[in-house]
C-alpha cells in the first residue's frame, strides 16, 4: 500500500535527499493496475533510479517497479527468446543469461537500472545497443493514446515490437510518442544460444582480454573484461552518487566537424553516415576545462568528464546548475549544444 512522505534517497543512484508525497512498490502487472487506480496523480514510474536527477521533492505518487519474473521461451535455430519482468535488475539479468549460455547482452554488463527501462533510452555500451536483441515490450497504458490507428485506454495492454520502437542513439518511441503514457511491464529479447557473435573491437576490450591472455573469448570472458574496465573508469554509485553519462554525445554535420578539426586537430569523432559524425561529449567538456571541477558536493568526475557526481550532500538543483554551466561553456567554446541524457525532474 501507499507510504507517505518517503525519502527517495535509497531509490536512485544520484543519492539526492528528496521526498515523494506518496510511494508504493508493485510486484506484478495486477498489483500495478490496482495501485494505479488508487494513486494520487501525478504518477511517476521508477525503475532503478539510475537515469534520473531529482531537483525537487515529488508532489505525487512514485510507483516502483519490482516485477521480477524471468522466463525462457521458444528457441528457433540458434536463437532463444527470453521474457523478463521489467523490474529485474539489468546486470543480474545479463549474468543470468550468460550462465545459461545465452549471448547478445554481455557487452551491456554492469549497466545499472532495470530491464524495463533498458528500451526507453536504448541502452548501449561497447559497440552494442539494446535494439540489437530487442524483440518486444509488453506495456500497460496509463494515459489514453492512439497507436497504429487504434485507441487505447488506461489499463489496456499494448505490445511494442522492434519495428515500432523507433530506436536511435539513446532514443526510442518510449521517449517520444509513448512518453509518460505507458509502463513497460515485460521485455522480450532474442538471444543467441550458440555461435555467439563476439564484439571485442570497441574501447579497451581487446586490450583487457589480451592482458588476461584470452585469445578466443567466450561471452563470459567479454562480460568479465567489460566489468573490469567499467569498474576502473566509472564511479560506483554506492560510493559516489551519479547517473552515468550526464550528456548525450552530439551528432554533427560533417562540415561542422571539419571546422572544429581545423581548430582542434585531436578532436575524437566517430562516423555515423556520409553526412554525420558523432563527437565525444566527455572530450568537449574536458577541453572546456570542467574535468575534476568541484563546487561544494557537486562535481564533474575527475576520471571521466561526462559523469557529474554528488560527493555527498549536493542538492539536485546544484547538480543541475553545474550541468547548465557546463552546457553553456561547451556552447560558447565549440558552438555545440550538448543535451542531457539524464531525465531531469
Ligand atoms: C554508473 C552508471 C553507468 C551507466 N552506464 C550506462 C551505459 O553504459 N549505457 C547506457 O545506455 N546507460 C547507462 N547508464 C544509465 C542508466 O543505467 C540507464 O539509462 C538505465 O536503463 C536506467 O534504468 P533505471 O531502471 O534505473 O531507470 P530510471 O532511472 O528508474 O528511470 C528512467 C526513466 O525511465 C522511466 N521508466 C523506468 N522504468 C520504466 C518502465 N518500466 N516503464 C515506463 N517507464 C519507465 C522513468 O519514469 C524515467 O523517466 C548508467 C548509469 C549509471 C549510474
Amino acid at each position: 500500500m501507499f507510504q507517505k512522505n518517503v525519502s527517495l534517497q535509497p531509490f536512485h543512484t544520484f543519492g539526492i535527499d528528496v521526498k515523494t508525497e506518496s510511494f508504493a512498490p508493485f510486484h506484478s502487472q495486477r498489483e500495478f493496475k490496482s495501485l494505479f487506480a488508487q494513486a494520487a496523480p501525478p504518477i511517476f514510474i521508477l525503475g532503478g533510479g539510475s537515469n534520473i536527477l531529482f531537483t525537487q521533492d515529488f508532489k505525487g505518487t512514485v510507483l516502483k517497479n519490482n516485477i521480477r519474473t524471468k522466463r525462457i521461451g521458444k528457441s528457433i535455430q540458434n536463437q532463444t527468446l527470453v521474457h523478463i519482468g521489467a523490474g529485474v535488475n539489468w546486470h543480474q539479468f545479463v549474468r543470468w543469461a550468460i550462465r545459461r549460455n545465452l549471448g547478445g547482452v554481455e557487452n551491456l554488463s554492469l549497466i545499472p537500472g532495470t530491464v524495463g527501462a533498458a528500451p526507453i533510452q536504448n541502452i548501449g555500451a561497447y559497440g552494442v545497443e539494446l535494439k540489437d536483441v530487442f524483440a518486444q515490450a509488453k506495456c500497460i497504458v496509463i494515459k489514453p493514446l492512439d497507436h497504429h490507428g487504434q485507441h487505447y485506454l488506461p489499463g489496456d495492454f499494448l505490445t511494442v515490437s522492434r519495428d515500432e520502437a523507433q530506436f536511435g542513439y539513446r532514443h526510442s518511441i518510449f521517449k517520444s510518442a509513448l512518453k509518460g503514457k505507458v509502463v513497460i511491464v515485460q521485455v522480450s529479447l532474442l538471444l543467441t544460444n550458440k555461435n555467439h557473435i563476439i564484439h571485442t573491437d570497441y574501447g579497451a576490450i581487446s586490450k583487457e582480454l589480451a592482458a588476461r591472455k584470452i585469445k578466443k573469448p567466450t561471452i563470459q570472458d567479454v562480460s568479465d573484461a567489460i566489468i573490469a574496465i567499467r569498474e576502473s573508469k566509472l564511479p560506483n554509485p554506492k560510493k559516489i552518487g551519479n547517473s552515468g553519462s550526464f550528456f548525450k554525445n552530439p551528432y554533427v554535420p560533417i562540415k561542422k566537424y571539419q571546422e572544429l578539426k581545423e581548430k582542434y586537430p585531436n578532436i575524437p569523432a566517430y562516423p555515423i553516415d556520409d553526412n554525420t559524425v558523432k563527437l565525444a561529449a566527455g572530450w568537449l567538456i574536458q577541453e572546456a576545462g570542467w574535468k575534476g571541477y568541484r563546487d561544494g558536493d557537486a562535481g564533474c568526475y575527475d576520471k571521466q568528464a561526462l559523469v557529474l557526481v554528488n560527493y555527498g550532500q549536493a542538492k539536485g538543483e546544484e547538480i543541475w546548475q553545474l550541468a547548465q554551466k557546463i552546457q553553456n561553456s561547451v556552447k560558447k567554446k565549440f558552438g555545440l549544444l550538448i543535451e542531457p541524457e539524464v531525465n531531469i525532474l
